[in-house]
């Protein structure tokens, strides 16, 4: 297996691929466009053989133990079955999707039969003036009957919650009380300075402590310990219930983060904060391979997590 040369012993086990670069949501911290400019995109999507292609190359290399297939909005990726199933056929178990759900209802089930594991789901808001204001989309309940079909299909279910202070900060607690009724965990997620908030997050930025302030309103927590490489601290409500907090603002987790990112033109990065992409065609040898995911290390962060021009929708949240 190969040895990445990392000062912080840091080593590449979970890969996200974004397996396209368009959305049928707009969320704000996403998207800089209006409602009218949703659509979606076209454009011929890459291969999923070209996806498993180089994503096979990266595991005899590597020793892959997660894939989190994401985007833009995974699930309008077509050949979206055949990549889990080729994934789970080079061996990798742990195979993820973050989504917005929003597709979800009519292919949970597939998504489970092909191999998939586990869904993050996005949901900012329960309210559905306040969704959208944040997704620029109506039909809160059609994200909201994609969760209960995830669970029915026997997926792992999680919910994201990005919080933008004066957005949705009045969304914490309806938030985690729709998660614990549902019995899955949450985690809210400080918001990040990328694409068109790169250098402007702190306007909107309600960090960790503010919702833990809030939660405290309601609810004695106390902490859980973190796994390493996790992107969230979590607690555990007196009534049970769990959630987690990305603070990638207040408490940066880049110093045993050990995720490699794929976007859908066959470029590497190895860190958000960094939007060099490093092209892999899938035809390099083992020494060129190596050499390209040595820079990808050496783009990692030391501490703190600076964010880029780059949007999430394109590198892969
Ligand atoms: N469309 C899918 C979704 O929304 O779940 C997958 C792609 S999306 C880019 C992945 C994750 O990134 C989502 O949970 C989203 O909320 C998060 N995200 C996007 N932009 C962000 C930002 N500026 N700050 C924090 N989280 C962000
Ligand atoms: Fe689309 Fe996900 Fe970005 Fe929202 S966060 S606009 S759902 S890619």
């Amino acid at each position: 297996m190969l040895e990445l040369n990392d000062k912080y012993g840091r080593s590449f086990k979970t890969l996200r691929v974004s397996l396209l670069s368009t959305c049928n949501l707009g969320c704000i911290y996403c998207t800089m466009g209006s409602e009218d400019e949703i659509t979606v995109d076209r454009k011929p999507q890459a291969s999923a053989s070209s996806f498993l292609n180089t994503i096979g190359k990266l595991h005899a290399q590597l020793g892959l133990k997660t894939i989190r297939f994401t985007g833009g909005e995974p699930l309008l990726y077509r050949e979206l079955t055949s990549v889990i199933k080729g994934a789970k056929k080079l061996g990798i178990d742990d195979l993820k999707i973050t989504s917005n759900g929003f597709l979800l209802e009519r292919m949970a089930l597939e998504l489970k039969e092909a191999g998939l594991r586990s869904i993050n789901i996005s949901l900012d808001a329960v309210d559905g003036d306040t969704f959208f204001q944040m997704t620029r989309r109506k039909q809160l309940d059609r994200t909201l009957r994609g969760i209960e079909e995830a669970i029915n299909a026997g997926l792992e279910v999680k919910i994201n919650a990005v919080i933008m202070k004066g957005k949705n900060d009045n969304q914490v607690l309806p938030l985690l009380n729709y998660a614990s009724k549902m019995n899955i965990p949450i985690r809210f997620l400080e918001v990040m300075g990328m694409g068109h908030l790169f250098g402007k997050g702190d306007q909107y930025l309600f960090t960790q402590q503010n919702m833990l302030d809030v939660i405290a309103t309601r609810y004695d927590v106390i902490r859980l310990p973190r796994k390493p490489s996790s992107t969230a601290n979590y607690w555990q409500t007196n009534q049970g219930g769990v959630f987690g907090i990305i603070a990638n603002d207040s408490e940066p987790f880049c110093k045993d983060c050990n995720r490699l990112r794929l976007d859908a033109e066959g470029n590497i990065y190895g860190c958000l904060s960094n939007n060099n992409p490093i092209a892999v065609s899938g035809d390099e040898d083992s020494i060129q391979l190596k050499d390209k995911l040595q820079q990808a290390m050496q783009q990692k962060q030391s501490l703190n997590f600076v964010g880029s021009e780059m949007s999430m929708m394109h590198i892969g949240g």
